[in-house]
């Protein structure tokens, strides 16, 4: 007996070879009808027996090509056409736009058996992709997502790349970036002053360059690196010499999952996470022995390590190397380069050569950045691999455009019951990165092919991003507050809606008491918050000052704690005495000297009163390197610390901590054993809390976010104390806990407010 069904499948399902996927399976089954690339996705009639069809529908669902994901699959039976045979119809190329464009991806394992194959016209060729695999979202130009607009544009292709594109059966049907060595982008050299290297032969000129220890400025495929070999010691060091005050860890890339284990630790998540699609940083535990230059990550006892992602990374590394630095191309704080003139001249004094191509990146994207905690993936930083790939809501909503923070900054999209974050895009003070901002909302408006009807901004005024949002006059908008935001994050991710409680604990984000808060206990869903508790209030003394110099931190609190007698530790003896006299006053007077309930700002004064680091270079340093000097394999006993109620909130008083820990400083204790101490109480304190907040609101729900929850030690000790008291806890996967996430959140809020009738 015959059937005809329809089958409407959305998610990302055009440009990743879906229908010729769908076409395969066709004929494989025995299926006549078609299939068809619409405004919503794919669209298939299938005629054939019961049999048939259910065998044809279950490899639609669980055969995907790599790329795609389905969204959704609908089915309802149809009356028989008497169809011969399967075809690809063509698609109404106006009506093509609103489906989804997928991230850039690594080359595949097909093309990369083509590379490497000297039989194969494309033996050795830097730009090879398919279906399957290759740059999309940093060469998409406009829509409908197709050759003429895309970067590939100014590439006619030849005869024989026409013809496979143009073959259902090829593995390069309407493989937009397709190319050959005849008619493809091509590798160039260049010389530090942008004039092209006399060499014939870029590639092996470019290895050999690097394997002398030169810093070679390498064209990828959300941007430029900057590469040099990572076991030569000389050469990375001047590399960080060049990139100025930067102390941030560099990333490495290797060949394969063995040679990364020459030098960090791989668990089975870990290598499953290295090897995927998306191909992101990941952070793994250095090898106590390994042949990596110190300078790579300094103080750090992890690598961030990724395998090649695009058929140049894999030429460069398939002889030399046990692992190459690959380091964003820039300067501290500008966005990367990814524009060939712009990169000559912002990397000029940086880069001796650069090696590049004659494929434009439209959008850049730096790379993502994941660090498993408690078993799970964390996205630390979400950008290329993962953007624009849609994230499931809990609910539909309206159109929305949520603005983010300021310094990491990503801004978010949302249409019925997904949103769009987007790229990593950076600090908005600078204002290179502003008007990529800018652009970059334009534009995935306009390939998103989407209006907003709210826009949604953190609660600061000040921020660039809100005030971009208040200058969208015709738009309602909404404002958030930070935390709240971060809450609403987390729990949009998992698609709770119910009230949480929320341990947000960040560095910086603005109060609607006018103080900074940044050390919460809250109680909230999507829709509203209570502040239930949070970390005692210290002053800032130089505001943003504080931030640059943990030192600043670590005196504050000692006035606190002593009031005029401070203790005799080493790092009093190094603060210049008008200084620090300078300092008292504005504690004292409260000049210049906002309040913060910051738990970030308290791992500042943690890292400077054990004279960790009483300055930094990069927002969250300190805290990192107090994470990092945990000495491992210790049982760590609490500090003492105080819980105390003040009228409605639920108040952590870290007094009793600091005088126990500076007690522990003055007797020489080591600061691997007193940052251990100190990590292990706060994560007490966390279960102490909720504890306490359970029995008060009947809520057993734990959301764990903000910046301070990259720190894993923090992050898994909670989990575990929570667990172990019958919580459940939602921690971060598919965002980032820093203020990346902070746009879903945002976002999702602002959905609701419209439903309530709260937007102005
Ligand atoms: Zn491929
Ligand atoms: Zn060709
Ligand atoms: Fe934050």
């Amino acid at each position: 007996m015959t059937q005809r069904t329809q089958i409407r499948i959305e998610g990302i399902v055009q440009g990743v070879g879906f229908r010729p996927f769908v076409y395969r399976e066709a004929l494989d089954c025995g299926i006549a009808g078609w299939v068809f690339n619409d405004s919503r996705g794919v669209l298939v009639e299938a005629e054939g027996t019961p049999l048939q069809l259910a065998d044809f529908l279950d490899r639609l669902q669980h055969r995907l090509p790599p790329l795609a994901s389905i969204t959704s699959l609908q089915q309802s039976d149809i009356p028989v056409c008497g169809d011969s045979g399967f075809t690809i119809r063509h698609s109404e190329k106006q009506a093509e736009h609103t489906a989804q464009i997928a991230p850039d991806t690594y080359v595949c394992d097909d093309c990369l058996r083509e590379l490497f194959d000297p039989e194969d016209p494309r033996h050795r060729y830097p730009f090879i992709n398919c279906t399957n695999c290759g740059p999309r979202y940093s060469i998409v130009t406009g829509i409908p997502y197709d050759r003429p607009k895309t970067t590939m544009a100014a590439f006619p292709m030849c005869p024989s790349c026409q013809a496979e594109y143009d073959d259902p059966a090829s593995r390069r049907f309407h493989a937009q970036p397709n190319a050959c060595p005849q008619c493809g982008p091509q590798l160039q050299l260049l010389q530090a002053d942008g004039t092209p290297h006399p060499s014939t032969t870029p590639l092996d000129t470019a290895i050999t360059l690097l394997r002398q220890g030169q810093i070679l400025a390498i064209k990828g495929l959300g941007g430029y690196h900057l590469a040099v070999d990572a076991c030569n010691n000389d050469a990375v060091a001047e590399l960080r010499r060049r990139k100025a005050r930067d102390e941030k860890p560099f990333a490495l890339m290797s060949r394969d999952l063995d040679q990364i284990r020459q030098y960090a630790q791989i668990s089975k998540a870990e290598e499953h996470l290295l090897s995927s699609t998306e191909r992101p940083i990941v952070l793994l535990v250095q090898r106590d022995a390994h042949a990596i230059s110190p300078l790579v990550a300094p103080r750090n006892r992890y690598f961030g390590v990724m395998l090649p992602y695009t058929p140049l990374h894999y030429l460069l590394l398939e002889q030399h190397f046990s692992a190459l630095v690959m380091t964003s191309g820039n300067l501290t704080d500008e966005p990367i380069a990814y524009q060939d003139r712009d990169a000559c001249e912002r990397l000029n004094g940086i880069a001796d050569d650069y090696l590049t191509h004659n494929r434009e990146i439209y959008t850049r994207t730096d790379d993502s950045i994941v660090r498993i905690m408690a078993g799970q993936p964390m996205l630390l930083r979400r950008s290329r691999g993962y953007v624009p790939r849609g994230i499931a809501l809990p609910t539909s909503q309206r159109n929305v455009l949520a603005v983010g923070a300021e310094l990491k900054n990503t801004f978010c999209m949302t249409r019925q019951d997904r949103a769009f974050l987007s790229h990593h895009v950076g600090d908005l003070k600078n204002l290179d990165v502003y008007s990529s901002f800018e652009q970059g909302i334009t534009h995935l408006q306009k390939i998103l092919e989407w209006q907003p009807q709210v826009i949604a901004h953190d609660l600061h005024p000040d921020y660039l991003s809100s005030q971009y949002a208040l200058e969208q006059e015709s738009l309602p908008t909404v404002a958030v507050q930070h935390h709240h935001a971060h809450l609403a994050s987390c729990m949009a991710e998992h698609g709770e809606t119910e009230p949480c409680l929320g341990m947000i604990f960040d560095g910086i984000g603005y109060g609607v008491d006018g103080h900074i808060w940044g050390g919460e206990f809250l109680l909230g869903d999507l829709m509203q918050f209570q502040r239930l508790g949070h970390f005692a209030y210290l002053p800032m003394p130089g505001g943003d000052a504080a931030t640059r110099q943990p030192y600043r931190m670590a005196i504050s609190l000692l006035t606190q704690v002593y009031g005029e007698e401070l203790p005799d530790i080493p790092l009093l003896a190094e603060i210049p005495s008008h200084e620090f006299k300078l300092l008292r006053q504005m504690i004292d007077k409260g000049i210049n000297s906002p309040l913060t309930s910051s738990c970030g700002r308290l791992f500042d004064a943690v890292a400077a009163l054990t004279g960790l680091r009483s300055q930094v270079n990069y927002e969250g340093q300190a805290a990192l390197e107090l994470e990092m000097a945990i000495a491992p394999n210790l049982d760590f006993v609490l500090y003492p610390y105080t819980l105390q109620q003040d009228e409605e909130m639920l108040v952590f008083d870290p007094k009793l901590l600091i005088s126990a820990l500076v007690d522990e400083i003055q007797h020489g204790v080591p600061v691997g054993r007193i940052s251990g101490r100190f990590h292990i109480t706060l994560a007490a304190m966390i279960a102490d809390v909720c504890h306490r907040l359970r029995e008060q609101t009947g809520i057993d729900r734990v959301v764990l976010s903000g910046g301070v929850f990259q720190n894993r030690f923090l992050t898994e000790h909670a989990c575990q104390k929570l667990q172990a008291d019958d919580f459940k806890v939602l921690t971060h996967a598919l965002v980032p806990p820093n203020d990346g996430g902070l746009a879903l959140g945002q976002a999702v809020i602002a959905g609701q407010a419209v439903i309530a009738g709260q937007a102005r």
